[in-house]
């Protein structure tokens, strides 16, 4: 029987590691403020937003929601981004995806200025995954990382086997998590017997979107599971990983919802702090 990650007790620790910070920051005449950019009215992203909205407003941090009608002109919100780019009362920039479809979400991600890109989206933020340098980097592969050092777990000199290569989660994971000198393994949909290379694993982590894709005779005794996978199913959210099967072989397992998951919203201002400093720093 395998112990809990806690997602939910260490947001709450995280979160008072921001609160504090962001008193810091006030102290010295620093407003910590994030801008979200709406185009549309998609209503996930109105949803998102709103939570956002929650938890800045929760952590002491200042949000402004800038709505643009769904009809907008790519050049519309790329003057709106520069406009956000410049001012100095914003520290973090976020764009609520999707974009409409005449809208080129490349051109948008890579008209935020890096150190306020607080998603970790711009091409220049994931060359300094790559590179190792300072950058502001996406928060899901971040809470991966962040839940098992806070659970204890020495990532050092483990053999650590991703599946999924994907943008948001995967592919930042595998340098973010080298940086902590793990032996990584990617593995992804063209990988022939999963389980073969799952099976050598002392930390899985899952990043693909296929519920219960990882079963307990994948994983070997002792494991370690971490679970990023968000699915929806009749049976309501699930993540990657058959927790039920898995728990009785990992020592530690991430549940889905209240692990990986519950860290997110949390490392995403934990970004508007660091752009701060990097701000400060660039200038
Ligand atoms: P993605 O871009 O769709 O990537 C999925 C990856 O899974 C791909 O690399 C794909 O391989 C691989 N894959 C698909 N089927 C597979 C299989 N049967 N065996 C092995 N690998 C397989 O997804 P993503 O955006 O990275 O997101 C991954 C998961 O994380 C999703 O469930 C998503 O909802 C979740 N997520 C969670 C959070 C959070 O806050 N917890 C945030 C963002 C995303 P190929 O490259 O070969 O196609």
């Amino acid at each position: 029987m395998s112990e809990l990650l806690d997602g939910k007790a260490i947001a709450k620790v995280l979160k008072e590691e921001i609160k504090s910070e962001v008193q810091e920051w006030k102290d010295q005449g620093v407003e910590p403020k994030l801008a979200v950019i709406l185009v549309g009215e998609d209503p996930a992203s109105v949803v998102y937003a709103k939570s956002k909205q929650k938890v800045s407003e929760n952590l002491g941090i200042g949000f402004e929601l800038y709505t643009l009608p769904a009809d907008s002109l790519e050049k519309d919100v790329l003057t709106l981004i520069e406009q956000l780019n410049t001012n100095e009362k914003i520290h973090g920039i976020m764009i609520e995806l999707p974009l409409p479809k005449h809208i080129s979400k490349e051109n948008v991600m890579a008209a935020v200025r890096p150190d306020k890109d607080v998603d970790g989206v711009h091409p220049i933020n994931r060359g300094y995954i790559l590179s190792g340098e300072e950058g502001l980097f996406p928060a899901t592969p971040q809470s991966c990382i962040e839940i098992l050092l806070r659970s204890g777990v020495e990532i050092a000199g483990k053999h650590v086997v991703i599946v999924g290569r994907g943008e948001t989660v995967g592919k930042p994971l595998v340098f973010l998590i080298l940086k902590h000198n793990a032996t990584v393994t990617i593995c992804h949909s063209k990988t022939p017997d999963l389980g073969a290379f799952t099976r050598q694993a002392d930390i899985v982590i899952a990043a693909v979107g296929r519920a219960k894709l990882i079963t307990g005779d994948m994983v070997k005794s002792g494991a370690i599971v971490v679970d990023a996978g968000i699915n929806e199913t009749p049976d309501g959210i699930c993540g990657d990983v058959d927790f039920e099967a898995v728990k009785e072989k990992a020592s530690l397992i991430s549940p889905v919802p209240g692990g990986v998951g519950s860290l997110t919203t949390a490392l995403i201002m934990r970004n508007i702090l660091k752009g701060i400093i990097l701000q400060r720093r660039n200038g």
